[in-house]
């Protein structure tokens, strides 16, 4: 199809091929709306960078409404139990048959992105992969711009009549004037290893391990691919873990000799993730607005990130309809106000999961007392059905 977009600019500027970007620019171009993407990186990398993977049930529906969900619908599976294990025991929580009775549809992120750049480039759009964007500007007037660069890292000028942010937690978009937005923040003092391994899931469903050595976490990912978690020292070099190492903790902490062994395989992918936690309030300066983790970062505990960015990309898709289509800037002003309550939702989420899944080692008093609010915690998830229906709602929701 010929691309809709001029060589200079588009209606709606989107900086960022991630989940946000990506389904923001699909529901722009069903809409009739001209607009254009650019990334950083090389398709190969966007297409391959492996992150989230449990959807929750309104991202799906807004996926499936926005004719992005084939191949999640496709390849797809439910997933509606967790699992926690500590010294008392383990038990397993049904959420999908708790609160409003929904699951997770695990999809890993790399194919959903796939997807999304697939359909976008299916529908005429104009995506320049390898493009870096330097600098946004000319925010207050009628005509924002950004600088990006070619291949060769010539800069030009692309200009619109908005510019969305959706590059994620180091892009550009989210460097505005110190006073144009309130940013809150919180560094949790927790850091996990984060490992793709190449074998199927070993257990059936998502398990979280508490344990006084620290977090472990496994997640399936696909048939063949499994995510495990292993809460480290922050400042870790992840390199310094070797694979022995990785399995002797793994085993330990997910206390493999009582629940039965985990399946081993080669560690394809370790990263070290700080647990950090960030809302920009508004999402919005000027003509720019932000969405994704541009706009806030979360940590993963209770995996809000992925499904956050579809949704904000969808009130933000909608926002720039009735602006452009029906001249009604109410939603765009709304913007922030529409998306804020459900990011702190998740936030606060997300923060009681941390202190769900770890407690500080030291022997000192204010550990001890920190390791029985945790077992406290966990006590009441495992007895108390309101705590339950209420877990539920808030583990599967956005
Ligand atoms: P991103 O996916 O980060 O996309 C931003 C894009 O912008 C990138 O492609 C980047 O290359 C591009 N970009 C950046 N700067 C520029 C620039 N200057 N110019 C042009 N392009 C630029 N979330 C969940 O919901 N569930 C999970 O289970 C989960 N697990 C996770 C596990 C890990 C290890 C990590 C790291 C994250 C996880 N997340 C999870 C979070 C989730 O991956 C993110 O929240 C999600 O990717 C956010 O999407 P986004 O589109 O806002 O940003």
């Amino acid at each position: 199809m010929k691309k809709r977009s001029s060589a200079d600019g588009a209606t709606v500027l989107i900086v960022g091929a991630g989940p946000a970007g990506l389904v923001l620019g699909n529901l722009l171009l069903a809409a009739g709306i001209d607009c254009l993407i650019v990334e950083r990186s090389s398709r190969e990398h966007v297409e391959r960078r492996a992150r989230a993977g449990f959807l929750a049930a309104d991202t799906v529906r807004v996926l499936v409404a926005g004719g992005l969900g084939a191949g999640l619908l496709a390849r797809g599976r439910q997933h509606g139990t967790c699992v926690f294990r500590s010294e008392r025991g383990e038990f397993a929580l049904h959420y999908g048959d708790l609160g409003r009775g929904e699951a997770h549809t695990v999809y890993p992120q790399q194919e959903l992105v796939t997807d999304l750049v697939a359909e976008f480039l299916h529908r005429g759009g104009d995506l320049r992969f390898g493009t870096p964007v330097s600098e946004v500007g000319g925010l207050d007037g009628e005509r924002p711009w950004l600088v990006a660069h070619g291949a060769d890292g010539t800069p030009y000028r692309l200009t619109g009549r908005y510019v969305a942010g959706c590059d994620g937690r180091h892009g550009v978009s989210r460097r505005l004037p110190a006073d144009a937005v309130r940013s809150h923040r919180r560094r949790h003092g927790v850091s996990w290893l984060a490992l793709l391994v190449e074998t199927p899931p070993a257990l059936p469903a998502v398990t979280y391990a508490v344990h006084d050595r620290g977090f472990a976490g496994h997640m399936a990912r696909t048939p063949s691919v499994t995510r495990y978690y292993l809460q480290c020292e922050p400042g870790t070099d992840p390199g310094s873990w070797s694979d022995s190492a990785i399995w002797e903790e793994l085993d330990l902490r997910m206390r493999a000799e009582r629940f039965g062994p985990l399946r081993r395989g080669p560690v394809l992918e370790r990263a070290v993730v700080d647990l950090e936690s960030d809302v920009l309030d508004p999402m919005q300066y000027g003509r720019l607005f932000l969405a994704g983790d541009a706009a806030g970062l979360i940590s993963p505990s209770a995996a809000k990130g992925a499904n956050l960015a579809v949704m904000a990309a969808e009130t933000l898709a909608q926002a720039f309809a009735a602006a452009l289509h029906l001249r009604d800037e109410e939603p765009l002003a709304r913007y922030s106000a529409t998306c804020l309550p459900r990011i702190w939702r998740a936030q606060e989420f997300s923060h009681w999961m941390i202190g769900l899944l770890h407690a500080p080692r030291g022997d000192d008093e204010e550990s001890r007392f920190l390791r029985a609010l945790r077992d406290s915690r966990l006590e009441n998830l495992r007895t108390s059905p309101p705590q339950q229906h209420s877990f539920a709602d808030n583990y599967v929701g956005v």
